[in-house]
């Protein structure tokens, strides 16, 4: 559904937080550890993978049904939204699949919606890097680490711990300003 078009389905339950990522793959591909991905570059289409209801519970309980599991020991009550990009992407080059700003536009857009509708605060709504800055496994050096979305554009300075926060700040200014 193009975004202009978009209108989520919204199935009653309690949802706490909304997790930002990019699938560090091409343009295109989506995946089901996501609720949305974001596909496309500059008409960017929204494409929802994984019913919202799987994660409205303790996930704990019940490690063994599916749901979507996009962020580490962090899914319970929690959405997963990714833009489609950043295959083999670099602080200092972000390859291929750069991260372009109408996918970051949507992002917000999709994450308001979201947010809105469940009630969701905004500061429940943070990047993966805030949650592995917190939980240990934050970095670009080794593929056990996650940095999305720590940096929007490539820089050749080595990623700072305060880049994931000061960013994740700016994307919730930036919802925040979502009309
Ligand atoms: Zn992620």
């Amino acid at each position: 559904m193009r975004l202009r078009d978009w209108r989520p389905v919204c199935p009653a339950g309690e949802l706490r937080s909304i997790s930002l990522h990019w699938t560090a793959h091409d343009y295109e591909a989506v995946f089901p550890v996501y609720h949305f991905c974001l596909r496309g570059v500059s008409d960017v289409v929204v494409v929802q993978t994984h019913d919202l209801r799987a994660n409205m519970r303790d996930l704990r309980r019940d490690p063994a049904s599916p749901y979507a599991a996009h962020t580490l020991g962090r899914n319970s009550w929690s959405i997963g939204l990714a833009v489609c990009g950043m295959a083999d992407a670099r602080p200092s080059d972000f390859g291929r699949y750069p991260l372009a700003a109408a996918q970051i536009d949507a992002l917000c857009v999709v994450a308001r919606t979201l947010a809105d509708a469940y009630h969701i605060p905004l500061a429940a709504i943070r990047t993966h890097a805030e949650a592995a800055l917190e939980d240990g496994y934050f970095g670009a050096d080794d593929d056990d680490l996650r940095w999305d979305i720590a940096r929007l554009e490539p820089r050749p300075e080595p990623l700072a711990d305060r880049e994931a926060t000061a960013t994740g700040d700016r994307l919730r200014a930036r919802i925040a300003a979502v009309r």
